[in-house]
């Protein structure tokens, strides 16, 4: 018999705990660059091992996945091995499943789609997983010329959280037992600006506003599934230093919504809709302090509210 066949399990803890592991990567490498720009130096080393070896991980994760999903079936459809030389008639020695030769990446794929029969699914799928061969093939055979960059890769992370985890790349960092992400990355991060290692919640900002100077709002709410404009949310501006990055929007998204959610403490806040005290201010979306104290969520201002509201 064949013995020691894998499961889908055991290739869904491989695939997240590579997938993680290129995140960590790039976000110690996004760090050390986002600060050395920061002091103005320009003559920064590209770190083209470090880099690399992301897209390396990332196409082992897709691997893999795709091997979780055969697995399903039957693990035996990944061996390289013609049914006729199994050893599984009575009598015949057994064999470890690990010391049989298994399918490459093109046939994977191909017995991947043969599996699984969400074809829908499989549409983003392949022609991402075939981007990210073709990229790892070329690096490992030392052939890419090209220089990899934080916004490609962030942007790739959040590409393939959503077709390997059918999550954003955050709410995926979020299950990591617990932290976001993981307390002992970030004791060990010597980039951190300060030495304490801050809450989950300080934690979770430093990363959104290091993913924002990286994709841009627009892309990274889009992956987050936020839409319209950003405001400040009540709680994170008084309880995390040198908040800058708004981080709530309305939801729903509408003019006369009066909740807001953020998406860096993942909670909701009543709202009002009323003018800004600042003349010069555009903003409408307001919250209530403390008894008629109210602050305005765009540009922070502070004050009492008029009788009329
Ligand atoms: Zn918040
Ligand atoms: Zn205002």
């Amino acid at each position: 018999m064949i013995v020691d066949l894998p499961t889908s399990k055991d290739f869904e803890n491989i695939a997240r705990e590579w997938f993680l592991h290129a995140f960590d990567i790039l976000y110690d490498y996004g760090i050390e660059e986002r600060d050395i720009s920061h002091l103005g130096l320009s003559q920064y080393k590209f770190n083209k091992t470090k880099l690399s070896s992301i897209i390396v991980l990332v196409h082992q994760s897709f691997e893999a996945t795709l091997k979780a999903t055969v697995c399903n079936l039957t693990p035996l459809l990944l061996l390289d091995l013609k049914p006729s030389d199994w050893p599984t008639l009575p009598g015949v020695k057994d064999k470890s499943f690990d010391g049989l030769m298994t399918i490459g990446a093109e046939a994977l794929i191909k017995v991947f789609c043969a599996v699984n029969t969400d074809v829908e699914a499989t549409k983003n799928l392949v022609p991402l997983f075939q981007e990210v061969r073709t990229i790892r093939n070329q690096i490992v055979h030392s052939l890419y010329k090209e220089e990899l960059n934080t916004f490609y890769l962030l942007d790739l992370l959040f590409r393939v959280s959503e077709q390997l985890f059918h999550t954003d790349l955050f709410a995926l960092l979020r299950t990591r037992d617990g932290d976001f992400p993981n307390e002992e990355f970030f004791a060990n991060n010597p980039h951190l600006e300060d030495d304490s290692q801050g809450t989950n919640l300080e934690i979770r900002y430093r990363l959104q506003s290091w993913a924002e100077e990286v994709l841009g709002n627009k892309k990274l709410q889009s992956y987050l599934k936020n839409k319209g404009r950003a405001y400040n949310c009540c709680f994170c501006w008084s309880t995390i230093d040198r908040y800058e990055t708004k981080t709530a929007y309305l939801r729903p998204n509408s003019s006369v919504s009066k909740t807001i959610y953020c998406s860096n403490c993942l909670d909701c806040y009543p709202v009002m809709r009323a003018s800004c005290l600042d003349k010069n201010c555009k903003g409408n979306v307001l919250y209530e302090e403390g008894k008629g104290k109210l602050v305005c969520l765009t540009c922070g201002t502070e004050g009492s509210a008029p009788d009329s509201l």
